[in-house]
């Protein structure tokens, strides 16, 4: 889906909640479109000695709540639309689970992976030299996002505390551990959607052994989430990668999977069950079919809009876990409504990622390190409180529970600007 339907599906989905919560048109006004877009060139000189130009992108949503807070993503198709969107999500999503920070993302258009280091290591502190005077600890706090990770934040920091001229590692979160990153982090945002799938299950009465589970993307998110939900008990039939993906009726081994990944480079073959990795009964999906499968939660957590009106009426899951952020076109998740289906919204099921960061920026204030179990404790009970609040509004107003997160988090923000 082009990122300008991305935009406007969220722009929509806040009309309708500022409507809904009979919000003034004043603070409806503030909310709707970013306080700054900051957009510019980031030149780079390449290996073969020619000047190249890429452009680079921060959208500042709102900071009401605190400084902003978001992601920087290396991408070909990112745009000004599309990080405008996820800035949007990102307020939404501090806000709903109480933390103190706005909303913001940022990206460069690129593909990084026709880039030497040197070259990578360019545009990182060329980003940050253009974005210096907007950002910092106080400020707006970026982070790793999409094809960006600790070895790129620990670039930024460097180039951050060089303008600076004193070390601030709290000018930015996802760092390495070396470097005041946070232990925990990179299991932050998998763990905090398995405790959604556990409150789910508290609900909804379902017991992990007999519930089915397809997972779409098995990366850094979806990987972990699949690896906490297997120790519980729950039944992964099905994971996948962006070229597809593999099926086992009696269910896989994710830790498994990842170690036969590591050899062959792909999922595909990869049907572990305990030691043994070939089961004859496993085949190959793809990520058309994973999605339509008959399980009883389906749980995108690769990429945005790969639930449209056209596959959204196979769709047989019960429960859907946005994983992903914006992984429903609004017409997909219409028909879904409409089918009965319950769906859990992203900016509560991804929350612990930025949970996490919130965590890290502290430690990096205090300057006292935070040890794994304390991180998981906080994501767990911050995301734990913010789903029973959002279930609580759900019942209450006899809505969704996006209708209601999207509520809960708007509210906030808008109490704060009266
Ligand atoms: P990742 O790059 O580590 O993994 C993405 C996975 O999706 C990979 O397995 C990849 O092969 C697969 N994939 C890519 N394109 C696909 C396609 N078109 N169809 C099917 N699969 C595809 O990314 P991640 O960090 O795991 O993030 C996944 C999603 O979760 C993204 O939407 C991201 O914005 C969101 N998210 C991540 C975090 C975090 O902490 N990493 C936090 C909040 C939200």
């Amino acid at each position: 889906m082009p990122k300008e339907i991305f935009l406007d599906s969220i722009q929509k989905k806040i009309e309708r909640t500022i409507e809904f919560n009979e919000l003034s048109s004043q603070i409806a006004k503030q909310i709707r479109i970013p306080r700054r877009v900051v957009k510019f060139q980031v030149p780079v000189i390449k290996d073969n000695g020619k000047k190249e130009i890429f452009l680079g992108y921060r959208s500042q949503h709102n900071n009401t709540l605190g400084p902003y807070k978001g992601g920087i993503r290396f991408h070909p198709r990112v745009s000004e639309k599309e990080v405008v969107a996820l800035s949007i999500l990102m307020s939404l999503k501090t806000s709903l689970v109480g933390l103190p920070f706005g909303g913001a993302k940022g990206g460069v258009t690129v593909n990084p992976f026709n880039l030497s280091r040197r070259e990578l290591e360019e545009v990182s502190r060329q980003y940050v030299r253009e974005v210096f005077p907007f950002i910092g600890p106080d400020t707006d706090i970026p982070a790793p996002d999409v094809n960006t990770n600790p070895q790129i934040m620990a670039w930024m920091v460097d180039e951050y505390s060089k303008l600076a001229g004193k070390f601030t590692p709290e000018s930015f979160t996802g760092k390495p551990i070396e470097l005041r990153g946070l232990k925990g982090r990179k299991e932050a945002t998998g763990y905090g959607a398995f405790v959604v799938l556990e409150k789910l299950k508290e609900i909804y009465n379902f017991s992990p052994k007999k519930t089915t589970l397809a997972i779409q993307g098995f990366g850094n998110v979806g990987e972990h989430f699949a690896k906490y939900a297997f120790e519980k008990g729950y039944k992964i039939v099905a994971l996948s990668e962006k070229n597809g993906g593999i099926y086992l009726k009696q269910g896989l081994d994710p830790e498994k999977v990842s170690e036969c990944r590591e050899i062959n480079n792909k999922i595909a073959g990869c049907y572990c069950r305990g030691s043994v990795c070939d089961f004859q009964e496993g085949k190959e999906i793809s990520n058309k079919e994973l999605l339509e499968l008959d399980v009883d939660v389906l749980v995108p957590a690769a990429v945005e809009s790969v639930i449209t009106k056209e596959n959204a009426p196979n769709i047989k899951a019960k429960y859907i876990l946005s994983i992903a952020n914006g992984p429903l076109t609004e017409k997909g998740e219409a028909i879904l409504m409409k089918n009965n289906k319950i769906i859990v919204p992203d900016i509560l099921v991804n929350a612990g990622g930025v949970i996490a960061s919130y965590l890290e920026w502290v430690q990096g204030k205090e300057r006292q390190l935070k040890n794994k179990k304390e991180v998981l404790r906080e994501v767990s009970k911050k995301i734990g409180q913010a789903f029973d609040r959002v279930w609580e509004f759900k019942k209450e107003k006899g809505i969704s529970s996006g209708e209601a997160a999207f509520s809960l988090a708007l509210t906030r923000i808008a109490n704060n600007i009266k």
